[in-house]
């Protein structure tokens, strides 16, 4: 029997590739990692998301890495196709909306069940959930993130 033709990808690599992949991120971090104490949405200021981990941990994001991080189906996608991370602005070039953009502001954030956050955006586009266990794994600290020499 012949498997030519066929692909036969890891478990790993075809999490990778699917949608789910952003969601299903740092689901392997034990509970107290991926459980908020505190949530700071700092939407008057427009400043960005702070997050205090049950383990200790504390993390934060500005809202314009937020949406650079958006981890619905479109954008995951989108992301992989530019190589692109959770975070990493589009290449300037390629934004047709280059010449002005409104910074983006959370319009409404709402939670979703006890797992994570919707975030409705000032350009229109609120698909995104942001799980804990997905924003713990794309903290930004420099503990979990070292600045890049
Ligand atoms: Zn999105
Ligand atoms: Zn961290």
């Amino acid at each position: 029997m012949s498997h030519e033709g066929i692909r036969i990808v890891s478990a790993e690599e075809a999490l990778r590739s699917s949608d789910e992949a952003a969601a299903q991120m740092g689901e392997g971090l034990p509970a107290e990692a991926v459980t908020p104490l505190k949530v700071r949405v700092k939407k008057s200021e427009g400043t960005g998301i702070e997050i205090d981990w049950r383990d200790g941990h504390a993390s934060s994001w500005p809202f314009r890495w937020l949406r650079d991080a958006c981890p619905c189906a479109t954008c995951n996608s989108e992301r992989q196709s530019e190589n692109r991370a959770p975070g990493e602005p589009r290449p300037r070039s390629q934004d047709p909306f280059a010449l002005y953009q409104a910074p983006p502001l959370p319009e409404e954030i709402t939670s979703v069940g006890n797992y994570a956050l919707k975030i409705q955006w000032n350009d229109g586009h609120q698909a995104g959930i942001y799980s804990w266990a997905y924003l713990r794994s794309v903290c930004q600290c420099p503990l979990c993130k070292p600045p890049q020499i």
